[in-house]
């Protein structure tokens, strides 16, 4: 990268002057100890950086609700304890926080964060630095190992848990930053957020447009994530991968700084508090499990305590100081809950973490008596009763057999299946059963036909169901939650002798029903 002599005089002074114009009582400057790289060594090599904090902008990009990759999702959560520490900070030293979820910007009209950056004066945007580096190294962007995500879930909104201030703006384009630079008289940026490489880096408010601008620009190393990769045979993890990052940054595009160690200088960040959730990889949860054929190696991490011990257990107790210790990545031949903490001299330096596995049981026959073919007892579904008569809500209807709840081919996970039973939950039917069924088989899952929309972007993270076979109303089988794009869940459950009555129920996963549509494929009866 270089720099024009006259043009960075241009941009001093364009910064000089709102300066003085706009910020009158400014509080004392901070020293930053920023670290870069020589790009031939890797040598670091610090340096000290002084600015007033009313001169500081924190632009925090893409905290989202979601992501297409469930463990980069969790991982995003991972860091949100953090960030909301050390955005109070900045917002307590008179910096300036800029919250920046560009692709769902919109979902934030109203918001006054939103509209005062719309109201302000436009400003010509110099270009003054050219930024080229070689290629940032890219992981490919799903984190999960052998059972890659492929179906884009969406997100709508920032992170739910992230704290928006008051005080808070929410710039979307360079023009926006720009404004807000020169408005409130800001030269330095710091930047943090997801994923590093990508939307850090390249969006339209990224560090690459605004270092081409003429701010300074400065990499929180301690508050971002790279678009995560994971291949456990060649030791290569989501940690491993946002290192490689960082140090791509500090050798070609801006230096970086410890926002926590910065803060801590300025009695800002108190060394005990505990903010840092163990990393996973991959990473299921209970509303999105990892579901699994083969044995899986699932990796624990700490990239932000160093020398920390993380403890797990697998029995669901609560991780102690004296838990199994983790030393190598565990390899997983069936379901697990795993529960995991880090300590150091026995004392908690992480948040505790979860994570759930699900192992796919073995492919069930096809029925001899399709559930399509049957009259059920009972047949409800997603509706208001009133007088013997159910008004479906929404666009639903009754539990429809060999279609969609909509009408169109069930599909699973990529797959369309020509008989079952479309639903939306929460639903039920009702089957008689007869002396000579013995087992009941299907296949279960969220139905796909969300994705048809935009690959699935607005809609496909609402879907979110568990399938419950009841005999006699007792729980005989149960699907973990099942959500778009995983591979349908197996039924095959024996029928007692002299069993009266099957319930196949389908329930809201607890979080609500937008989008729950839900198939049974292949599913009935087998015939002794
Ligand atoms: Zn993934």
């Amino acid at each position: 990268m270089r720099i024009a002599p006259s043009n960075l005089m241009r941009t001093l002074l364009s910064f000089t002057l709102p300066l003085i114009t706009h910020r009158v009582a400014c509080a004392a400057p901070i020293e930053l100890s920023c670290q870069s790289r020589d790009p031939a060594t890797g040598r670091i090599a610090l340096t000290v950086e002084r600015v007033e904090p009313a001169h500081v902008g924190v632009v925090v990009v893409d905290v989202w609700n979601f992501h297409w990759c469930k463990t980069a999702t969790m991982r995003v959560d991972a860091f949100v304890p953090r960030m909301n520490k050390a955005l109070d900070a900045a917002r307590s030293l008179g910096m300036t926080v800029m919250l920046c979820p560009s692709d769902v910007v919109d979902n934030y009209v109203g918001y006054p964060q939103r509209e005062k950056v719309l109201a302000l004066p436009k400003f010509p945007v110099p270009d003054v630095v050219d930024v080229t580096c070689p290629s940032v190294p890219d992981a490919g962007g799903c984190a999960c190992g052998r059972e890659r995500c492929a179906v884009n879930y969406g997100w709508d909104g920032m992170h739910p848990e992230l704290r928006i201030g008051d005080e808070d703006l929410m710039p979307d384009t360079r023009e926006e930053v720009y404004a807000l630079c020169k408005t409130r008289g800001l030269t330095h940026l710091i930047y943090a957020g997801f994923h590093t490489q990508v939307c850090l880096l390249g969006k339209s408010m990224g560090l690459k447009a605004m270092k081409s601008a003429g701010l300074r620009c400065l990499l929180a190393r301690d508050m971002t994530d790279a678009h995560p990769g994971y291949d456990p045979a060649r030791g290569f993890t989501p940690d491993l991968n946002t290192a490689q990052v960082i140090e791509h940054f500090e050798k070609y595009l801006a230096p970086t700084i410890s926002f926590q160690e910065e803060l801590a200088k300025l009695g800002k960040w108190n060394p005990e508090w505990v903010v840092d959730p163990v990393r996973i990889t991959p990473w299921g949860a209970r509303m999105r499990p990892h579901l699994f054929e083969q044995p899986i190696t699932v990796t624990l991490t700490t990239p932000l305590q160093a020398d920390a011990e993380i403890r797990y257990t697998l029995d669901g107790s609560k991780p102690a100081a004296n838990s199994t210790l983790y030393s190598e990545p565990l390899v997983f031949k069936d379901s697990a809950r795993l529960l995991a903490a880090a300590f150091r001299q026995g004392r908690p330096v992480c948040l505790e973490s979860e994570g759930v596995f699900v192992r796919m049981g073995p492919q069930p026959p096809a029925p001899d008596v399709y559930l399509g073919d049957l009259k059920p007892i009972r047949s409800v579904g997603f509706g208001h009763s009133y007088g013997g008569v159910v008004r479906y809500s929404g666009n639903t209807q009754a539990p429809q057999p060999d279609h969609s709840n909509l009408g169109q081919p069930l599909r699973i996970n990529r797959q369309t299946y020509p008989r079952g039973m479309g639903m939306h939950a929460p639903c039920e039917l009702v089957y008689e059963l007869k002396p000579e069924w013995r087992r009941f088989v299907g296949l279960a899952g969220a139905d796909e036909n969300v994705v048809n929309a935009s690959n699935g972007s607005n809609l496909a993270k609402y879907p979110s169901v568990v399938f419950k076979v009841f005999i006699d109303g007792s729980e005989a089988a149960a699907s973990p939650v099942m959500r778009v794009q995983e591979q349908a869940w197996r039924f095959d459950v024996t029928i007692p002798a002299g069993a009266r009555i099957i319930s196949l129920a389908v329930t809201d996963a607890g979080d609500g029903s937008r989008e729950d549509f839900a198939d049974w494929a292949n599913a009935g009866f087998v015939v002794n």
